[in-house]
Formats: structure tokens, sequence, C-alpha cells
């Protein structure tokens, strides 16, 4: 069956079966830029589902470019709360300012200047240019990488195959409608091709598709296991007679920079007079694994001079990470 064709079908399929999302419109690109921006780095390592949640407050919040331009970065991260993965919104928020300060709040369209913006890898660029812009850019993400792998019967690991992968999706990309086609492909992977169970007889692809009836389709694509590293650590809840407790805010870079946190630190020895709770909290970054066990520790004097004692009530309103947020749930 001819590219043509296939995406003919995908195309067909997706105007009655796509998902209707507040950040992409069916047939042709969203009206506002600002939107599809936002989507793109909230579903940056989180799934359609969460976001739906998260993306509407957070529009209302700043629904414009300049609105989030000119917030401060506490705030922004106020709004990201629960999403997790905190360099994301700093990177929004630095794109932001940048779209406003160097581009007078017009948003860059060719691929060499979107890249240069904060926080944006190739496939981030090629959605964005797509959706927002309807312009002809082939999308490569996992729900695409395991459609080409089936559709194709690629069965070698995928990084081995990455170039025929990226020449295969280049090739089905429908150039006339790149927004519905990003969309469509993605909606396949998303709601028919799943990584388990795919739904083959709904699939518009079915009859093209060379891995449909092999024994090993939930094995396609075949990816190599990288194991986390793990690391263990303590935490600390550091509480005055007031019962108000110590917090402090991370250094402006690195891991989960400008966040507010409970003292912690990968030194497994518990500070002095410390009381452990016997509780843990576990948290996976992007490249390691984090235990840490909790303790308990009563001073009126702060222990280190680059944090404060807060009311319990009022620990709301700092951004705290979502490790922090699993550590002040388990201590309860
Ligand atoms: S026929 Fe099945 S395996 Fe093939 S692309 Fe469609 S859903 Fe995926």
């Amino acid at each position: 069956m001819s590219n043509l064709k296939l995406s003919a079908l995908l195309l067909n399929w997706y105007r009655d079966h796509g998902r209707d999302l507040p950040w992409r419109v069916k047939g042709g690109a969203h009206p506002d830029p600002y939107a599809v921006l936002v989507s793109e780095f909230m579903l940056q390592q989180t799934t359609v589902k969460t976001v739906l949640g998260y993306f509407e407050k957070f529009m209302r919040r700043f629904p414009t470019v300049e609105s989030l331009a000119a917030a401060s970065l506490e705030d922004v991260y106020l709004s990201w709360q629960g999403l997790g993965y905190y360099t994301r919104a700093r990177s929004l928020h630095e794109t932001a300012k940048i779209i406003v300060n160097e581009y007078d709040g017009v948003f860059p369209r060719t691929r060499e200047t979107v890249l240069k913006l904060k926080g944006i890898g190739s496939y981030t660029v090629s959605s964005f240019l797509a959706l927002a812009f309807n312009l002809p850019e082939t999308v490569i993400d996992g729900n695409v990488i395991r459609i080409i792998c089936r559709l194709y019967n690629l069965t070698a690991p995928t990084d081995e195959i990455m170039s025929l992968i990226r020449q295969k999706a280049e090739k089905l990309t429908d150039r006339r409608h790149p927004a519905d086609y990003a969309s469509a492909i993605m909606d396949l992977g998303a709601t028919v091709c799943t990584p388990k169970k795919p739904q083959c007889l709904l699939c518009p692809w079915q009859t093209a598709c060379r891995a449909k009836t092999s024994p090993l389709l939930e094995q396609i694509p075949s990816r190599r296991k990288t194991e986390k590293k793990e690391k263990p650590g303590n935490v600390y809840l550091i509480q005055n007679s007031k019962n108000e407790i110590f917090i402090r805010k991370r250094t402006e870079k690195g891991l989960l920079s400008g966040l507010y946190e409970f003292p912690w630190s990968e030194e497994t020895t518990p500070l002095p007079g410390a009381g452990d709770t016997g509780k843990t909290v576990t948290h996976v970054f992007t490249h390691f694994k984090l235990t840490l066990r909790i303790y308990k520790l009563q001073t009126e004097t702060p222990p280190t001079n680059d944090g404060f004692f807060a009311a319990p009530e009022a620990l709301k309103s700092y951004p705290f990470s979502t490790l922090m947020k699993k550590v002040q749930k388990a201590a309860g």
C-alpha cells in the first residue's frame, strides 16, 4: 500500500476517532501557538490524562505568553506543582521571556530559531511547528516508534535502527495536513496501537501492518533495558517548640533548583538526635532512583543558615518538589 494511501486512511480515522484536546484543533493549526507551547512542555514525560487537569488551570493563571514572561519563577512553580520535572517549568518560563523580549511576543516558526529557545529538543520542535503552524514536520515519539516498528515488522532494538524508523516515519508524513497527521499518529499509538493488547481490528492500517499477526507483537518495538542507578539518603523534618517546620530553598542551579525542601542529603548516617520514623519515600528522577529515609528532629536553632522555620499552614504557599510532597504525605 502506498504511503499516500496509508496517510489518507489515518487522516480519515482521525477525523472520526481522534481525541479532542484543548491544545489542538482538527483541520489545521491551533489558533494560539502559546497553548501548543505550554502543552508541549507539560507533555514531556507526563501523560495526556494527567496534563489535562493542569493545562486548563495553568492557562487560566497565565493566559498569554506575556503574562507568563512577567510572572515570577516561584509563581510558575506553584502552578506547576503536582506535574513534577520542574526543569520543564523553568525552561517554559525562560522560553516565554525570550519570545517576549527578543521576538516582541511573536512566536518564531523556523526549526533553527525554535531549537534555540530553552528546553526544546528535536521531538518538541517538530510537534510544536506541526501543531502550531501546520508546518510539514515529522513527529517521532514513543507512540510513533511503536507504530512504525509494528507496521514494517522492525524487530531489532530501536537504538540500532533509529535512522530507518525516522526515514519511514518521514515518508509516511502527510505534507498537506501535517498538524492533523501528527495528532493522528500520536492518537493511534495512544488509543489503538497500545504497548499491550493493541486493538488491530480498529486500526486504519490493519491491512498493511506486517506485525499484526506476529505472536511477538507486544514485544515490538524491542528496547534495551537500562537500569536506573539507585541512591539512598536521609530527609529531616525539623520542628521547633511552636510546631514550625524548617524549610529551605534550593540553589538556582541543578537538581530541583528554586524549589523548597526539607533538608536532605545522600549521607545515610543520621544527624545526632534525629529520630527514625521507619518510613521511606522513593522518587525516580531521569537518571537515578532516590530513596530517602525520614527522620524527625526537635530543635529551636535553625540547623543551617540557608532556610527558616515556617508554620505548617504556610507550607502551601511555597512550591515543593514532588519528592518533598511525598515526604510530607508519608510523614503524616
Ligand atoms: S494493525 Fe495492530 S499492530 Fe499494526 S499498526 Fe495497527 S494496531 Fe498497531
